[in-house]
């Protein structure tokens, strides 16, 4: 991915290092922030080497570069220089096992549960990518996802032998190891254009590096509801939920997903919306920073988990694997799977 960066359109106004949740958490002592890594330390410290600690602490969240007013691309900038000084030998430890997993299994963690059913339909027309998590950690995904886009009539297949998409080793700066599994992914997608993932990584992934345009779980059922294919039953008792809006649906895939997921909940009677007051604050699950700095990722966590439990929700409900399992460190509050969740109480429409 090619990264123009023009450091001398940084108006110096820190507005980046302001809402980067790590500098939140860590303070600027801990992690210079956006505006010191990308900008000013490559600018005026043209000898000091960055640590290569605190270049992987960043979570890829976006939210510097959504408040940049020159634009900067400052997450692209932060993976290219995870891309420069990748060296295999000085991986902190979590990075290191998902590239051994990677290299052992094709999956970016040890597999627990064994793989899940794979096939190919004949009269398949899109092909359903799970991504390493729901297959193997977060597995209602999986379950939920296969039988909603039976219920919505959805002629899907999922391909046999699949890879990791590549999202974790980007985000560790392996793009060699990344383009390995991009051409076997590729050759058992074959006579397959299209697309759906149920996690916002794979999504992103697939349209930045395999040239590809893929739809989210969220948008195909979204579609189905509209066309009158998916209807919704109520819940016994009424239900409040939160949303949680993931990094890599707001700020990369496309805010419209976040609206769709707002219809399909409205749609179901006696489920109840409550806001949470930064429905988009990061939540520490991205950037391959629980892998990496685990105690980072769960502080992320617990500050969105204590902003739910504020809210009033039953229910913090997450569109993304990576978001879930991190989430679900926190001891407080109750967390679901978006999909797992719409599932219980979608059925085709007669
Ligand atoms: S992408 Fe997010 S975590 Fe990374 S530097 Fe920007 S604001 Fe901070
Ligand atoms: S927000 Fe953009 S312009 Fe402002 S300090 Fe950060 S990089 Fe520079």
């Amino acid at each position: 991915m090619n990264v123009a960066l023009r450091t001398s359109d940084c108006i110096k106004c820190s507005a980046c290092n302001t809402v980067c949740p790590v500098v939140s958490i860590d303070g600027i002592s801990g992690f210079s922030g956006p505006r010191n890594l990308v900008v000013d330390l490559p600018r005026f410290f043209a000898g000091r080497m960055i640590s290569s600690q605190e270049i992987f602490k960043c979570t890829t969240c976006w939210k510097c570069e959504e408040v940049c007013p020159s634009s900067l691309p400052l997450p692209d900038s932060i993976l290219r220089l995870r891309e420069m000084m990748f060296n295999e030998k000085n991986l902190v430890e979590g990075h290191k096992r998902i590239v051994e997993n990677i290299d052992r299994y094709g999956r970016s963690i040890e597999p627990q549960l064994g793989e899940r059913m794979v096939y190919v339909k004949h009269e398949a027309e899109i092909l359903y990518f799970p991504g390493c998590i729901s297959e193997m950690r977060v597995t209602s995904i999986f379950d939920a996802t296969v039988q909603l886009l039976e219920k919505a009539d959805v002629k899907f297949g999922i391909p046999a032998n699949w890879v990791c998409c590549g999202a974790p080793l980007e985000k560790i700066g392996d793009l060699n190891r990344l383009e390995s599994l991009r051409e076997m992914n590729l050759m058992r997608f074959g006579r397959f254009d299209e697309i759906i993932t149920s996690c916002p990584g794979c999504t992103t992934q697939f349209f930045r590096h395999y040239d590809r345009d893929p739809l989210h779980t969220i948008e195909v059922l979204w579609e189905a509801t509209r066309k009158n294919r998916l209807k919704f039953k109520p819940p016994r008792n009424s239900i409040r939920v939160a949303l949680h809006h993931p990094c890599h649906i707001k700020r990369t895939i496309g805010p419209q997903i976040i609206d769709q997921a707002y219809d399909l909940l409205q749609s179901i009677p006696k489920v109840k919306i409550v806001e949470l007051e930064d429905p988009d604050k990061c939540c520490g699950g991205g950037g391959g920073v629980v892998a990496g700095f685990p105690d980072l990722a769960l502080k992320l966590a617990t500050s969105k988990m204590m902003d739910a439990c504020r809210s009033g929700a039953d229910i913090l409900l997450a569109p993304c694997p990576f978001c879930v399992l991190n989430l679900r460190r926190v001891d407080i509050g109750r967390v679901e799977e978006f999909i797992t969740f719409i599932n219980v109480y979608a059925e085709r429409e007669a």
